[in-house]
């Protein structure tokens, strides 16, 4: 199997889906690999580190990919490079389904088999495949950074000759994935932290981390396969009111309530922003989604009635080694699932068969044999559900 790897093409994409290491697992394992020169130039890997596990450096990205079986990517094609790809090859990558109508139709048309890791099934058989999650856990810790270093005040108490300073104080909005790892970095600067989510069973993974869950009565919440559901609008001017006044007392507000395939919802308003302290810092992971914070604008730090407000579009890009680090574990798993045990019992070693009964392939998969095979994808491109239409 010939898995190809080319250079990120969007702007500040600094990531890369495949590093030496997971080259040289997958050429362990019997896979051929192509990288293009420079592909982790800006992740300190340089094609010397990739020849090195024998990988074939392509001097450009048409070479790389155009006899791949295979192409791993952090971010999706855009519709002109679709035709960059082999007609029955596969692709995976962030594929964002849920916006990039026109690419997914491209992809079909063009008849690459297309992988959304966005769409990976949150299951402990996943876990290593997950690369939402282990993006969303390199983001929670940046944001953290980023407002502590913008803050102009120390986060941890400090008692000296000089006197002492109270810790800040630091409220984290949607405690999922990067939610916990920016309260538990936030704790570690030694920040006094809280936290609010819509789902109940977080109060428990809160606390586990040392910091308050801020109760509010919503009534009914619930989730969907792990997947907070759409407050009503009763229920959102509740959560408002609630956590106005903590929005309040915050120096640091970090905000990463998501909704799975829809546009974020709004947790922090203009109306909150005026109640806070001059030169807080609220940060924004959702601003990509629609924002969390009214007023957010994508990777710029604005300021909104003296609080300073910033979403950067790409916050895992702004850790990449790690981030890269953790994507590529990621993919050369996935990797390693579809290529099964081969029709010829080849593995990586054998041809790409994709065995569409297969729970993560039927999860993940977008667009195959010519057509978009996703029942919710072909639902949002009005295709209806079934498969064959
Ligand atoms: P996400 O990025 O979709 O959402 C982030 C958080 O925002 C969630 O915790 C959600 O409840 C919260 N949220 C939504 N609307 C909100 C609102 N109005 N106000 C406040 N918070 C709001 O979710 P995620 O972090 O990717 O994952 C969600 C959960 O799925 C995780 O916390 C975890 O429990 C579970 N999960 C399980 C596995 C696994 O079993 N392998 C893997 C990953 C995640």
């Amino acid at each position: 199997m010939r898995i190809a790897a080319a250079r990120e093409t969007e702007a500040g994409e600094l990531r890369v889906a495949v590093t030496p290491e997971s080259c040289a697992k997958l050429t362990k394992g019997g896979a051929k690999l192509v990288v293009e020169s420079d592909l982790g130039a800006s992740g300190w890997w340089s094609d010397e580190a990739y020849r090195a596990t024998e990988a074939e450096i392509a001097p450009d990205r048409r070479f790389a990919l155009e006899k791949a079986d295979v192409t791993l990517a952090v971010r999706r094609p855009t519709p002109e490079q679709v035709g960059q790809y082999r007609p029955g090859s596969a692709l995976v990558c962030f594929l964002e389904p849920f916006r990039e109508d026109g690419v997914v139709k491209a992809l079909a048309e063009r008849g690459v088999s297309a992988f959304s890791v966005e769409l990976m099934p949150r299951s402990t058989i996943a876990q290593k495949m997950d690369a939402l999650s282990s993006q969303h856990s390199i983001a929670g810790y940046y944001m953290v950074l980023l407002a502590a270093e913008r803050l102009g005040k120390a986060l941890p108490m400090m008692v000296t000759p000089s006197g002492a300073i109270q810790p800040a104080r630091v409220l984290v909005i949607g405690a999922g994935v990067a939610g916990l790892q920016a309260i538990a970095t936030a704790k570690r600067l030694g920040a006094r932290v809280e936290a609010f989510d819509t789902r109940p069973v977080v109060k428990e993974q809160v606390e586990s981390l040392g910091a308050r869950f801020v109760e509010i009565d919503l009534g009914e919440t619930g989730e969907e396969g792990g997947y907070a559901k759409e407050l009503t609008d009763e229920q959102e001017s509740r959560q408002r009111e609630g956590l106005a006044d903590r929005c309040a007392q915050a120096d640091i507000v970090i905000t990463t309530a998501q909704l799975f395939g829809r546009p974020a919802p709004v947790v922090v308003t203009r109306e909150m922003l005026g109640r806070m302290k001059a030169g807080s810092m609220v940060v924004d992971y959702a601003v990509e989604s629609g924002g969390n914070v009214e007023g957010s604008r994508p990777d710029e730090e604005v300021s909104i009635a003296g609080v300073r407000v910033i979403g950067l579009r790409n916050y895992p890009a702004m850790v990449a080694v790690d981030a890269s680090r953790m994507y590529a574990n990621n993919l050369s798993a996935f990797v390693e699932r579809l290529s099964g045990p081969g029709k010829d019992g080849g593995g990586l070693a054998g041809e790409l068969t994709i065995d569409t009964d297969d729970e993560i392939v039927q999860a993940t998969l977008v667009t195959h044999g010519g057509k978009v095979v996703h029942p919710m994808i072909r639902e949002r491109l009005g295709l209806g559900s079934g498969i064959k239409g």
